[in-house]
């Protein structure tokens, strides 16, 4: 048996990636122009460059992401630069986008702008009158809560 060098997470975890990827807070290497992927990854993950991967670990390698908020202050080509980064293996990393299509799909079956899925609770949410004339499709929260608890969340995977 050879040992996992990307070790897998939770399934728990992989929703929230790709809520997180969902609600654009995530960048990724797919995030990269095909074209321009190979020689800007190790520019805009540090770490890649610095030799963060063996042929061990690109032999399991799924994903690199990094969530918008540990970016650098600096920018290159118009693309995010970052000292960390999270990879997935690649079984992990098609569950994450299995479950990145379900949120998608579950945003597509109300397609009028009178309603949304909440991103953390995932409960249908219709917007109020008020809320139409504000900024309606950009809430992705039900409820204050959610959004207190999605931070929460957030906040505890950066440690
Ligand atoms: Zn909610």
């Amino acid at each position: 048996m050879t040992e996992q060098k990307i070790p897998s997470r939770t399934e728990e975890d992989l929703k929230q990636i790709a809520k997180c990827l969902w609600a654009k807070q995530i960048f990724c290497d797919r995030d990269i122009r095909k074209e321009e992927r190979d020689n800007m990854i190790g520019s805009i993950f540090m770490p890649i460059m610095l030799g963060g991967l063996n042929k061990e670990v690109v032999k399991e390698l799924g994903l690199i992401f990094e969530y918008y908020d540990k970016s650098a202050p600096r920018s290159i080509n118009g693309y995010p630069i970052f000292f960390s980064c999270q990879l997935l293996n690649i079984e992990d990393a098609k569950k994450m986008f299995d479950y990145a299509v379900k949120i998608e799909n579950a945003m597509k079956i109300a397609p009028d702008v009178n309603s949304t899925m909440c991103i953390w609770c995932e409960k249908k949410y219709t917007y109020t009158d008020e809320e139409k004339e504000k900024t309606p499709w950009i809430e992705k929260f039900c409820q204050e809560k959610c959004s207190i608890e999605f931070q929460a969340f957030r906040n505890r995977k950066k440690r």
